[in-house]
């Protein structure tokens, strides 16, 4: 193993320069540094949107490393063979990687660092995904939190460190590995004709990532916490889709805002608690890693959740009768993300008035959206349906046209999405596969459930779990 020898430097979703600790520590070693990204079962396996805007992010990343000199390579196959088979190829003595906390990923690393190391490879993992290692934040009689509020106090003060700037160069190996084409793995080819509808929307890579930053700063984080409920207005930072593919970092958010919060201002220290919701998600999931897919409460492992259904693809559709409802499912189908809010009603909606399990929900959003995040898809499910820590109460339910008239008053949003002719529905029927056979001409469907009647069977539901 010698010293000489090169780095791999393994990338998941971590495409950025900045603030990056696996390519800062290979960057400082001085060694040759070979970026690759290997297409694993398990990545094979997201959802059509996800591995859409993975193509994305890699052809980014590619280009990003193209201009300080490396390259990224790409393979397919299981992560073990292929690094393995690389290191043959390469001479590489060293493999090192951002630690993802997705409990697949993390049982994959887990696997891929004793193999490594029984080879006589060194392999070390970095932080970098969230700004507070789940095992750093304890409660004062130890163990995880599970609910928000005392997070966020524990976190509030803390210092995540300041950002390492970016790496300007890298030194090549002395020849580079052959790199599969990125075209022939078709990432995009489930998205059917929407890909080129969502791409409108997408701002790709870690220059859009610290531009879109920029322009939050200089006219979104003032008025955040006033706006950041209406979905008609650009009023949050879009950022969930570029920290979803590591292509900016929660601690450059965080550096960004903290000036801002210790001045007082209720802007940035709303938006700083918000991006802690991102960092509790993972601590749940790190430390429940079945929260993506088990109640996390178990007594509602008794609740008579319904499973897919007719009614549950008219939601998926948009076709559910309750307009806030349909535009926020269209909203998902040509931007590939959806309002928070929109994101709770919807949710709720599917959860309450259909009594649909969350699960059914939870994989449409992991499908579909451009910001993809384990664990924020599956606290914010949990959350919603009442199963899960620190969820909001099961008879707390949404009323859509309460919503509606409360968050988009003027009936902005909903007729961007619904009205003929409006742009959002135009780009709906343009997005929609085929295979559904929409007609941009029909009348708005009839309501699938009667909201109150909704309510009040959702209700007996509880009742009778809670009997
Ligand atoms: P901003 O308002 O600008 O907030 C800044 C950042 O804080 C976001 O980018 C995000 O990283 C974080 N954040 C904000 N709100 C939340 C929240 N409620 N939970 C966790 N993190 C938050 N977010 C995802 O990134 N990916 C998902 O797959 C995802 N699925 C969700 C599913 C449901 C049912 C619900 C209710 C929420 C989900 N969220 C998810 C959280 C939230 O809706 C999005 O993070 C937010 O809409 C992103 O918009 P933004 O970047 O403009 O956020």
């Amino acid at each position: 193993m010698g010293e000489d020898g090169a780095i791999i430097l393994w990338l998941r979703r971590d495409f950025r320069l900045a603030d990056h600790p696996a390519l800062s520590a290979a960057a400082a070693s001085g060694r040759p540094v070979i970026p690759v990204f290997v297409l694993d079962p398990g990545t094979e396996a997201w959802g059509a949107a996800p591995r859409w805007r993975l193509g994305a992010a890699l052809a980014a990343f590619d280009a990003a490393l193209g201009r300080i000199g490396a390259r990224l390579v790409l393979r397919r196959g299981g992560a073990l063979e292929t690094l393995l088979a690389l290191i043959a190829e390469t001479g590489a003595t060293a493999v090192c990687w951002s630690r993802d906390l997705d409990p697949a990923a993390k049982a994959r690393d887990t696997a891929v660092k004793a193999a490594l190391k029984a080879a006589g490879i060194a392999a070390r993992s970095f932080p970098g995904q969230v700004l507070f290692d789940p095992w750093t934040v304890e409660t004062g009689q130890g163990g995880p939190y599970r609910v928000f509020t005392p997070y966020w106090k524990a976190v509030r003060g803390r210092d995540p460190g300041a950002p390492l700037p970016a790496v300007t160069a890298l030194r090549p190996p002395h020849s580079w590995p052959a790199s599969e084409a990125l075209g022939d793995w078709r990432l995009g080819a489930a998205m059917n004709r929407g890909a080129a509808v969502v791409a409108r929307h997408a701002q790709v890579g870690e220059v859009a990532a610290l531009a879109r930053l920029d322009c939050f700063l200089q006219s979104g984080i003032e008025t955040y916490a006033a706006r950041r409920d209406l979905p008609a207005e650009p009023g949050t930072s879009g950022l969930s889709e570029n920290l979803a593919w590591g292509e900016i970092s929660a601690r450059t958010l965080w550096h960004a805002g903290r000036p801002g919060m210790e001045a007082g201002a209720v802007g940035a220290e709303t938006f700083l608690r918000e991006l802690v919701w991102r960092d509790f998600a993972w601590h749940l999931m790190a430390h429940f890693p079945e929260l993506g897919s088990r109640n996390w409460r178990p007594e509602w492992d008794a609740f008579p959740w319904q499973g897919d259904s007719a009614a549950a693809e008219r939601w998926r559709r948009g076709e559910t009768g309750a307009p806030f409802v349909d535009a926020a499912m269209r909203e998902l189908f040509v931007t590939g993300t959806m309002h928070n809010r929109a994101r709770m009603i919807t949710a709720s909606y599917l959860t309450k008035h259909l009594l649909t399990d969350w699960r059914v929900g939870l994989a449409w959003f992991a499908e579909t959206l451009i910001d993809w995040d384990p664990a924020s898809n599956a606290m914010g499910w949990q959350w919603v349906a009442g199963s899960g820590p620190d969820a909001s109460p099961f008879f707390r339910i949404f009323n859509p046209e309460g919503q509606a008239a409360k968050f988009d008053p003027d009936g902005r949003y909903r007729r961007h999405y619904l009205a003929a002719g409006a742009p959002g529905a135009q780009a709906f029927f343009a997005a929609a596969p085929r295979s559904w056979n929409l007609d941009p001409a029909a009348p708005p469907p009839a309501p699938l459930v009667d909201l109150a009647a909704g309510r009040a069977r959702a209700l007996a539901a509880y009742q009778a779990l809670k009997g």
